[in-house]
């Protein structure tokens, strides 16, 4: 029989392995203070977005404002591929909007990473503190347009970064209706998802009310954690965190409250419970001395763009932007890649010299050996092949499968 000790040895060495290619380059906090100087994303650029979106009028599912925003969208991006995904809903449907860079790719066939926001606005102002005001529609320059003018400022410069995944980007309709929010724009279009566009699809990033001139972000408990983990060291990094240096060295804003844990139910639960790995960048706290969702402008009529600023939408963006260049979320998610059923003794494959094949490089050394020495000491061909269905089970599970969202 295997020992428990050379059990454990190759128990480590397993769990180990798919993040040895990570750790054999830079670290990501050095490669994090070497993008943070070169990131783009432009927080005036996004706040004359939430100032068009608003504009518009109040974005109502199957409104006017609505459409007039979808095709703004589009006409704004022309390298991008857009397609409007239609559901019936209520009285009038609901449309979400998918956008794919490179234009050609589609989620059945190549490999993307996600991001989205949900573009309507609350058809009622039930936080209002004025009984008369509450059937009027919000206007949602935080609620809303800020998710998408964050989104569309990577939209800006996603065909610039030279990346080596395709990116969705779907802007989610009807998050934002009914007594309380129903999210379910989000729900038609993930619910909708092939088996292998859900494979393809390694992760996913929502932005909602991002624009906050009071920015204060939160640890989401809803999130995928292994997306959430990203978030810490690349706000450390940006001097986002109260209390510790960042790259520059200066004293920190405190933007970023990685003890702040709360949960939020937001379109990113609904990428989740398809086991796409999801996540939300949101401040639940919503006006200057807000605690909470309930006690800020949130569902209010003032949520209006004089409450959002560029500086708070340009934070968020870099976030993310950084998160893109850095390869953070794709690198998170990475466990999560397609045929996890692969045998655990393989050679590695010589035609196709990629990262991964690189990290199995890596492994095949020390595993190898061990592998080898120990088949030698116990000698007997049979027992081996014992062993080895033993380590097949021995592997890690797809992290999609070791969490769950009912946390509520
Ligand atoms: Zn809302």
């Amino acid at each position: 029989m295997l020992s428990r000790g050379r059990m454990l040895v190759v128990c480590a060495l397993l769990l180990v392995a798919p993040w040895t290619h990570v750790n054999a380059e830079e670290s990501p906090e050095a490669l994090f203070c070497t993008l943070i100087p070169t990131l783009e994303a432009d927080g005036e650029r996004a706040n004359a977005s939430v100032a068009w979106q608003v504009g518009l009028g109040p974005r109502l599912p199957g409104s006017n404002a609505s459409t007039a925003l979808l095709d703004g969208l589009e006409a704004r991006h022309p390298s991008w591929s857009f397609e409007r995904d239609d559901h019936a809903w209520s009285s009038t449907g609901l449309t979400n909007l998918v956008a794919m860079y490179p234009p050609n790719a589609t989620l059945e066939q190549d490999r993307a990473f996600g991001l989205g926001a949900h573009y309507d606005t609350r058809h009622i102002a039930d936080r209002e503190p004025d009984e008369a005001n509450q059937s009027t529609p919000i206007p949602g320059a935080n609620d809303g347009a800020s998710g998408v003018a964050a989104v569309e400022e990577m939209m800006h410069l996603i065909p610039g970064m030279d990346l080596d995944h395709a990116v969705v980007v779907v802007m989610f309709d009807a998050e934002d209706q009914g007594e309380t929010p129903i999210i379910e724009g989000s729900r038609r279009w993930a619910d909708n998802l092939t088996q292998s566009e859900r494979e393809n699809l390694a992760g996913f990033v929502l932005l909602d009310m991002v624009g906050d001139a009071s920015l204060d972000l939160a640890n989401i408990t809803s999130n995928h954690p292994s997306l959430n983990d990203v978030v810490e060291p690349m706000a450390e990094a940006m001097g986002l965190i109260d209390g510790r240096e960042g790259c520059s060295g200066t004293v920190n804003k405190d933007v970023y409250q990685p003890e702040t844990r709360t949960w939020i139910g937001d379109d990113h639960m609904r990428i989740n419970a398809v086991e796409v790995p999801a996540m939300v960048i949101i401040d639940h706290r919503y006006g200057p001395n807000a605690t909470r969702l309930a006690d800020g402008y949130w569902h209010t009529l003032q949520d209006t763009p004089e409450h959002v600023s560029a500086e708070s939408l340009e934070t968020v963006a870099r976030m993310v932007e950084l998160g893109l260049r850095s390869g953070a979320w794709m690198e998170a998610v990475a466990p999560q890649e397609p045929a996890p059923t692969a045998p655990t003794i393989e050679e590695p494959d010589q035609d196709e010299p990629t990262s991964e094949a690189e990290g199995a490089d890596g492994l095949a050394g020390p595993l190898g050996l061990l592998l080898l020495g120990w088949a030698f000491v116990v000698g007997v061909t049979s027992i081996s092949a014992v062993s080895i269905v033993l380590l097949r089970k021995l592997r890690p599970p797809p992290v999609s499968s070791t969490w769950s969202w009912d946390e509520a």
